[in-house]
């Protein structure tokens, strides 16, 4: 069956015309989707009961259910594990900031890129995400916390340009007027440095933010924290980030996460900012959330600090990434893992 939430307002026209339905049909049944959130036909009061029962049998309507909330006794963070309807678990995570609230959504069930410090990935990937199911974490999320969303992340389990076309089709969804509308310089995509599909979403010309998690300055270090790192090189990423600054004018994020004893020296600080000096770019630093599956430690705070301060002194935007929720499993895939492994 066909599924419905991920139809653009355009789409669903046609769809419309297609099964017999005044077109202006059309919008309010987009509307009641990605206005009002609706978690089913039945909820759509001024469609005509006919046609709610007609589009219940032509379409899929996809929706996720709570199944564990973790709610961080420290700043307020929310963690949310969902179930999609073929039993498939995916992690949200909702985040209260000054400037608005924030949801990292998953792009993915599991991960294939391997990166050695990530609880996404340990088990593979089991499949990607339709454009609504990644709408229905923050639908479900808007909906549970009664709070309007006003930044999305797509920063949880998965790769995002792994899943290109359903993300870029979400991305469209997502900041649609007709839709919850949210303005795409609110939106950011992070990625390991898929450098082709960088290539392709820069041509796209959206003004989201590119999130590159970079991690280490040179080939070799990074090759032994992220598996990707074997297919592409530095360079070819660095000018991958050139190009997609050129075409949609848009800073990047450089991710780093600061690993005890393995990327987190004054060589490395020093590597970094001769990387990156020529980008226009602002760095995030994460300290590492250790999983219990590798022996990653985080950096010390003096060499956390020392870090920032060397790149701050060569001019460089540097912040330290706010451990949110560090008490709810904050760590990407943690929550997932706990619960299939009950
Ligand atoms: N696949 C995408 C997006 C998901 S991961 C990517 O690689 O960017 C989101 C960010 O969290 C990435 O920068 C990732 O490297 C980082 N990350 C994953 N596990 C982590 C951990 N245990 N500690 C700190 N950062 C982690």
């Amino acid at each position: 069956m066909l599924d419905i939430k991920s139809l653009t307002l355009e789409e669903l026209k046609t769809e419309m015309e297609r099964i017999g339905e005044k077109p202006f049909r059309a919008k309010q049944l987009y509307q009641w989707m990605h206005q009002k959130l609706a978690r089913g036909f039945d909820e759509m009061t001024n469609l005509p009961a006919a046609m709610r029962e007609k589009c219940a049998a032509e379409y899929e309507y996809t929706a996720v259910k709570q199944v564990q909330m973790q709610e961080s006794g420290i700043d307020g963070t929310k963690k949310f594990l969902f179930e999609l309807q073929d039993g498939s678990l995916v992690e949200s995570v909702w985040m209260k900031y000054k400037h608005g609230n924030s949801v990292c959504i998953s792009s993915q069930v599991g991960c294939r890129m391997g990166c050695a410090f990530c609880a996404s990935t340990l088990d593979g990937l089991e499949r990607s995400l339709l454009p609504s199911e990644m709408l229905d974490q923050i639908y479900a999320i808007t909906l549970l916390t009664g709070e309007r969303v006003s930044n999305v992340v797509v920063m949880g389990t998965g790769e995002p340009l792994d899943n290109f076309e359903n993300l870029f089709k979400f991305l469209e969804l997502l900041t649609d007027e007709n839709g919850l509308h949210i303005s795409q310089r609110n939106v950011t995509v992070s990625t390991c440095g898929l450098v082709p599909r960088i290539k392709e979403l820069a041509d796209k010309e959206l003004q989201i933010t590119l999130a590159l998690s970079l991690h280490a300055t040179t080939d070799e270090k990074r090759r032994k924290l992220m598996p990707i790192a074997n297919k592409y090189t530095i360079a070819e990423l660095m000018e991958a980030c050139a190009y997609y600054f050129e075409r949609t004018g848009r800073r990047i994020t450089f991710e780093y996460a600061l690993v005890g004893g393995v990327n987190d020296t004054s060589e490395d600080a020093r590597e970094l900012t001769e990387l990156i000096r020529s980008l226009n770019c602002h760095v995030n630093l994460i300290p590492v959330n250790p999983i219990k599956e590798r022996s990653f430690v985080q950096s010390e705070s003096e060499a956390i600090a020392a870090f920032k301060n060397k790149l701050e002194k060569n001019g460089i935007n540097v912040t330290i990434r706010r451990e949110m929720g560090r008490d709810i499993d904050g760590a990407c895939g943690q929550l997932r893992r706990r619960q299939k492994a009950l």
